[in-house]
């Protein structure tokens, strides 16, 4: 039998680079074994919540057409009611993407004449054009819906001076951001959202707070939906679709917010009760079911790129020792040859298009070239391994995903070597 060394050797990556990771990890140990404890009580939890609404073979046979009486769809939307300790959910395949669920959510839950508030600061960049900050066909501004926003403090913490200030009578819906996505601030602990919350309902007891979940889920053990959040919404081809999901999104919560959800999703009319599963329900229970590993490997990925760019002197973002509450890692690649190395080292480590070299490319929304590193099962899938980068300084590459710890380990490591093989750095 080979090594274990010689079989990374195969793969490409030297020996001095095994030897530096390995390093890495030892000094991880720790924090490795609690994100386990974290993985362990979520499995623990997907499992209760599947046993208590009897799961069952039935539940996979998928249905067609309008998709009335679909029994397995509507028992996964009550999984994940369970889960997240909400009283409704939709789980729908015709849910297209994150920034869909946020809007069937917004749009659903406003009314011309309402107002949403971010308390937060700037949103995701896609909620730009959903809210209309950027001018957009169909946005929420577009049907007289206004929007406020209180910036965070410096120091990446609530001003509530300037949250109090921002609230009214036509502030219907707050929308709070867990993960910084790919802005600088820090993500948000659920328990700081939790005090967020509590601030927000004691000025205005009705305001529906609605929590943008995306790439939060199973980080913690408890959800935003647990300290007060009306609704919580993410995308499958993130954490809990658990990289099986091939497509769809979520939204949890309070059951008239959810109800509001359906109608906009669908019909008025008909809400939740048509959209067929096709033959998408045992996959996405499955994938649910492999979600707290999933992401549990996702976050040590991260983790064990923060601690090793930092020894090779790069600035990470957050740093190795700070807590996760997502599982995006930002490192400041310094120069461009640097970031392109790092790409092409997570590319040459995908299970799928190894042989492809990703370039630096125009990309609409973007003011500079971007690159990007994907090899994926599905596409555009950011529970899997996955980087990009636009090419302007401080050249910072995030990074996220991993559908198992080892294959992160190897990405991360082969990156490193990339950059070794570019004489970026030496070792
Ligand atoms: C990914 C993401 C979204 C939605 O993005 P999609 O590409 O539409 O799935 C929204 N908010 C945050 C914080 C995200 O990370």
């Amino acid at each position: 039998m080979e090594s274990l060394e010689t079989m990374y050797e195969r793969i490409g990556i030297s020996k001095e680079v095994i030897r530096l990771g390995a390093g890495t990890e030892a000094s991880l140990k720790e924090r490795f074994e609690a994100i386990d404890r974290t993985a362990e009580y979520n499995q623990l939890k997907v499992l209760h919540a599947m046993q208590k609404n009897r799961v069952a073979e039935a539940h996979f046979s998928g249905s067609t057409g309008y998709g009335y009486n679909d029994m397995g769809r509507d028992t996964l939307e009550q999984v994940y009611a369970d889960v997240f300790h909400a009283e409704a959910a939709l789980v729908r395949p015709q849910i297209t993407c994150g920034t869909h669920a946020l809007n069937v959510a917004l749009a659903a839950n406003l009314r011309p004449g309402d107002e949403l508030l971010s308390p937060v600061g700037k949103p995701y960049d896609t909620l730009e054009e959903v809210i209309g900050i950027r001018e957009s066909k169909g946005s929420l501004k577009e049907y007289g819906i206004s929007y406020a926003q209180a910036d965070l403090k410096p120091d990446g913490t609530f001003d509530y001076d300037a949250i109090a200030s921002n609230i009214h009578d036509r502030t219907k819906v707050a929308t709070i951001q867990r993960s910084k996505g790919y802005a600088t601030r820090p993500s948000f602990s659920v328990e700081q959202i939790g005090e967020l919350i509590a601030f927000l309902k004691s000025k205005k007891p009705d305001l529906i707070c609605m929590v943008d979940n995306c790439y939060g889920e199973f980080t913690e053990t408890i959800e935003p939906t647990d300290v007060g959040a009306d609704m919580c919404v993410g995308s499958l081809i993130k954490n809990p679709g658990g990289g099986l999901a091939p497509c769809g999104g979520y939204i949890v919560g309070r059951e008239d917010c959810i109800e509001q959800a359906a109608y906009r999703l669908s019909s008025p009319g008909l809400g939740k009760e048509v959209g067929a599963s096709l033959g998408l329900n045992q996959t996405l229970y499955q994938g649910f079911f492999l979600s707290p590993t999933v992401t549990a490997g996702a976050v040590k990925g991260a983790i064990f790129a923060a601690a090793l760019y930092e020894k090779l002197g790069f600035s990470v973002f957050p740093s190795s020792d700070t807590e996760r509450h997502d599982i995006i890692q930002a490192i400041d690649m310094k120069t461009p040859e640097a970031l392109k190395a790092f790409c092409r080292g997570i590319q040459a480590a995908a299970p799928v298009d190894s042989f492809v070299t990703p370039e630096p490319w125009a990309m609409p929304g973007y003011d500079s070239d971007v690159i990007m590193a994907a090899g994926a099962f599905v596409q555009g899938s950011s529970i899997e391994l996955s980087a990009d980068g636009p090419l302007k300084p401080p050249y910072t590459v995030f990074f996220q995903g991993g559908l198992t710890w080892y294959h992160a380990k190897t990405g991360i490591l082969f990156s490193v070597q990339k950059l070794l093989d570019a004489n970026v750095i030496s070792l």
